[in-house]
């Protein structure tokens, strides 16, 4: 059996064995174990990590696109509160499952551990 890609599963918020079981049960909570394959979750610990990541993907977008919108139009500086703050926020909430389930999946594929003496 192939692996499949651990970003394309990841993306996908798929098994990092099989590529076809969820690996959340809820937005952000991982399920026990893959549906497909019986793959443990037990191993998964991404901590800190997505959450990191988001930001770092995130916040040069939106200064961008806030630039790129004050530099074109004329709008008053609270529509860019109105404007940036809920984009900020939702494509950090829609960005942080798929973001997770990358690094769950690398984590997997590079039997990554926490550091041991
Ligand atoms: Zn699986």
């Amino acid at each position: 059996m192939t692996q499949p890609s651990p970003i394309l599963s990841g993306l996908r918020c798929r098994c990092p064995r099989c590529g076809r079981g969820r690996l959340f049960r809820s937005y952000l909570k991982l399920a026990p174990a893959c549906s497909a394959c019986n793959l443990d979750y037990g191993f998964a610990d991404s901590g800190d990590g997505p959450a990191v990541f988001v930001i770092f993907a995130v916040a040069p977008l939106i200064v961008i696109l806030a630039l790129i919108v004050d530099a074109t139009f004329t709008i008053q500086p609270w529509m860019h509160l109105v404007l940036w703050i809920p984009a900020t926020i939702l494509l950090c909430l829609g960005l942080l499952p798929p973001f997770k389930g990358v690094l769950i999946n690398l984590q997997y594929r590079h039997d990554a551990r926490e550091g041991r003496p």
